[in-house]
């Protein structure tokens, strides 16, 4: 699926947002090396040939600074959001921002998982869209997703769009 090079790609997200459901969902069958101690709640997968590194966004300010040391050479950013949760996608939208805008995420992919859609009263993946205002976005190639990541729907439609747009 990714051929031979090596890959990494930063998965973020609010807490509860289904990250681990959806990194688990593709590592399904595979044996897997983690290095959960790379950095305080921070976690490293290693799947074939590519690097999933991963943590809670909106945690401690204090951890903020850390996570810049893990951006370089990121080809793809993975944004998890959990559609019911209206509240905090103000939170989301200043991450993603923030996130953009730094040197070594320049050159940076990103993939939006509007995930929980079997949940009743969860945003469309155009409402969120409209709502993180994704087409304002235009030194980044970017897609947003609709998924389920208990039942696994939709996730590899995004990893399709990743995998279009490896170097
Ligand atoms: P993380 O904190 O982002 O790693 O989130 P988790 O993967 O631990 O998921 C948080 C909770 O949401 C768990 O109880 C999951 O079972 C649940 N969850 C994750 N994805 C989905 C989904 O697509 N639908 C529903 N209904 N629940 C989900």
């Amino acid at each position: 699926l990714f051929g031979n090079e090596e890959h990494k790609i930063v998965m973020v997200g609010l807490d509860n947002a289904g990250k681990t459901t959806i990194l688990y969902q593709f590592l399904m069958n595979e044996v897997v090396h983690t290095s959960p101690t790379i950095g305080s709640n921070v976690e490293e997968v290693v799947w074939k040939n590519i690097h999933f590194i991963m943590w809670d966004l909106g945690g401690q300010q204090s951890l903020r600074a850390a996570w810049s040391t893990y951006y370089t050479n990121t080809e793809f950013i993975i944004m998890v959001i959990d559609s019911t949760d209206r509240e905090r996608l103000s939170v989301i939208r200043e991450e993603l921002y923030s996130m953009l805008n730094h040197e070594e995420l320049s050159k940076a992919n990103v993939l939006v998982y509007a995930n929980k859609q079997d949940l009743k009263g969860s945003m469309s993946a155009a409402e969120i869209s409209r709502q993180l205002d994704l087409t304002s976005i235009k030194k980044h190639q970017w897609h947003i997703q609709s998924c389920c990541a208990l039942t696994g729907e939709g996730l590899y439609q995004g990893l399709e769009w990743i995998v279009g747009r490896l170097k």
